[in-house]
């Protein structure tokens, strides 16, 4: 289970896959990568090696530099096509990788279903995307904020919306997410050498803590919303 996620002016797909390839040894049952295109935001994703997850890609190409990806390791619901991540909601304006579980997913996913949400999925993640959707009022981070202080349990989590497609939200609780920091560039990752390629500057996300990426820039908060500083890790090492 892993999660990657990128921002900058390269072909984001090539960076995912890289990255999720790193990301292999933490073990998984399925493969997928949200992409901003042309279209919008385009979703691709397979159960299986993610020699699937490439395959699929040569047949239904996507391009756009801003995406996510994720490695899966089923919790909630078997590892299958749609079970897999990215989720997003009835709209599809927003995508989420997840790693963790959400233990309340049952009571929020029937809250959500009275409003008139539907789901397709088995999966706790699901209920994350149509969380944040259904708490969106034109700010993806308050969003975010808003939908982490409802969820309870293990998290680390990759946000994308259509609605602010030059921002990668990033946010964790007891589930491990380093953001990479480059030039015109940002990265996120389960792990550094998911992103040790591209860089060696790294901000470790503490629980509780989120990022805001740009293409430009990171931005450091607490789920809370108060602005933080950190020191900039320079990783010394190599794979
Ligand atoms: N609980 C989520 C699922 O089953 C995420 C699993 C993971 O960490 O890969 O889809």
């Amino acid at each position: 289970c892993g999660i990657v996620g990128y921002i900058g002016n390269r072909d984001s797909k090539q960076v995912l896959i890289e990255g999720l390839k790193k990301l292999e040894y933490r073990g998984y049952d399925s493969a997928g990568i949200a992409v901003f295109t042309d279209n919008g935001l385009e979703i691709r994703k397979s159960k299986g090696r993610l020699a699937n997850l490439e395959d699929k890609l040569k047949s239904e190409p996507i391009q756009g530099s801003v995406g996510i990806g994720h490695t899966r390791w089923a919790t909630h619901g078997k590892p299958s096509d749609v079970n897999s991540h990215p989720h997003t909601d009835n709209s599809s304006k927003f995508s989420v990788v997840h790693n963790g579980i959400v233990e309340n997913y049952l009571d929020l996913k029937e809250e959500l279903g009275a409003k008139g949400h539907t789901f397709v999925s088995e999966t706790d993640t699901e209920v994350i995307s149509h969380l944040i959707a259904d708490e969106y009022e034109g700010d993806i981070v308050s969003a975010v904020q808003r939908a982490v202080k409802r969820m309870r349990g293990a998290y680390a989590l990759g946000v994308l919306t259509e609605y602010e497609p030059s921002k990668l939200v990033a946010v964790r609780f007891a589930s491990p997410l380093v953001i990479g920091i480059g030039e015109n560039e940002n990265f996120i990752g389960s792990d550094i050498p998911a992103i040790l390629e591209y860089t060696r500057n790294v901000y470790i996300l503490n629980d509780g803590e989120m990022a805001v990426l740009t293409r430009a820039g990171v931005e450091l908060m607490t789920t809370e919303g108060d602005i933080i500083s950190k020191e900039i890790f320079h990783v010394d090492w190599d794979l």
